[in-house]
């Protein structure tokens, strides 16, 4: 399929009619267990689901397809796939992330795979020095995110990658590509080694199945990490798997809808008294907006801003909003807000927030695929409503 465009992969890529029965659709293949021929001889590629599903497999080719990847494999959350990765590795060995990771990932560096011995630096990646000087003989991994979250800060893929080949041969790349989705960012080809998704978010898109995904070319990594996906089990079921897949064939549509939403709300808010700051990479006043224009071939459904006032006033804002739902996660068609200092960022010290600019007026927009007009006359509103005491 890789010869088609984004569109018809997305529709097509894994999705062969059933050999007996002629249907379009994969269907729910739910069996745990297939039959053999004789001992050691299934009658087809399976012999027990959690080391092979037919459900799931057409869904990882259809990721694998999105991301312009060789292999896909599935999760049943983005936590799991982060887990998974890090599985590869050996007390002794040292990873490099970027600062502002997400929280479950910093959480799992540092609460889980540090007391086993696996010990993570963080580091302001976008300083581009920082990153050699972070560089141990044993590092085995660089693990970034690019737009970070909730500051949407966008870190150079390909500069980091020519980085990591000349100070850390022995690592790879590790690049979450939630924010954007394969449609908006493809990591393989700027030189990541593999590309993670929380499946939860853009690519099942609905809001309805937690699931997580990896995509590489390196077969090699592949077999490593297929090995720990059946070793430690964590797979997603055949009807998540048929969910997230259905997500799947609308990406396209879905996220040009989610940028129109995002460009529309990030202007609006740009022009309001009662905003102090919008942070969106479309924007020309977005700090690394070229290198987002360059790598990217869009700028996702994702805006944050910090509201005129206090913690009241943002505390205000989200009583008055119709159409944004104050909730956590982010990708679905439905619009989220929340405000990070309070939620998703609690577990950070007030001086990690701090450092990485998430004020108490911080708010964090998921642009659903809603009407443009409806989304911004609901922040208009809310904005107004916020500022009276
Ligand atoms: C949500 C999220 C994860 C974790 O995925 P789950 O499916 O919630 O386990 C990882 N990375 C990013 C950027 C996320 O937004």
């Amino acid at each position: 399929m890789s010869n088609f465009g984004f569109a018809t992969r997305a529709v097509h890529a894994g999705q062969e009619a059933d050999g007996v029965t002629g249907a379009v659709i994969p269907s729910i293949s739910v069996s745990t267990t297939f039959k053999q021929n004789a001992p050691g001889e299934p009658i087809g590629p399976y012999d027990y689901s959690r080391s092979g599903n037919p459900t799931r497999i057409a869904f990882e080719q259809a990721v694998a397809s999105l991301e312009g990847a060789k292999h896909g494999l599935a999760f049943s959350s983005g936590s799991a796939a982060i887990a998974t990765i890090v599985n590869m590795f050996s007390p002794g060995d040292h990873l490099i992330s970027v600062n502002d990771v997400y929280g479950g990932t910093n959480r799992y560096f540092t609460r889980v795979a540090k007391p086993h011995g696996i010990e993570t630096t963080f580091v302001d990646i976008t300083e581009a020095s920082a990153l050699p000087a972070s560089v141990r003989p044993n590092t085995k991994v660089v693990w970034i995110e690019t737009p970070t979250n909730p500051t949407l800060r966008v870190i150079d893929i390909a500069a980091v990658a020519a980085l990591v080949r000349e100070h850390a041969p022995q690592a790879i790349l590790v690049i979450d590509n939630t924010f954007l989705s394969p449609y908006f960012q493809n990591p393989l080809k700027l030189g990541a080694d593999i590309v993670l998704h929380s499946v939860t978010k853009y690519l099942n898109g609905h809001s309805d199945a937690v699931m997580g995904a990896l995509a590489m070319n390196d077969d090699a990594l592949f077999q490593k990490l297929k090995f720990l996906q059946n070793a430690i089990g964590a797979v997603p079921s055949a009807f998540d798997c048929f969910l997230a897949n259905r997500g799947l064939k609308t990406l396209h549509v879905r996220m040009e809808q989610h940028q129109k939403n995002a460009i529309a709300v990030a202007n609006f808010l740009a022009a309001s008294p009662l905003v102090d700051e919008v942070i969106y990479p479309g924007l020309a006043s977005h700090p690394q907006h070229e290198i987002a224009a360059r790598q990217q071939s869009g700028f996702g459904g994702m805006v944050s801003f910090r509201i005129k006032g206090d913690l009241a006033t943002a505390t205000r804002f989200f009583q008055h909003t119709r159409i944004f739902a104050l909730a956590e996660s982010l990708g679905g068609v439905e619009s989220l807000a929340e405000l990070p200092s309070v939620m998703t960022h609690a577990a950070l010290t007030p001086e990690e927030r701090a450092t990485l600019g998430i004020t108490d007026t911080l708010i964090r927009l998921s642009c659903g695929i809603e009407d443009a007009v409806d989304l911004v006359e609901d922040l208009r509103h809310a904005l107004e409503a916020a500022q009276q005491a």
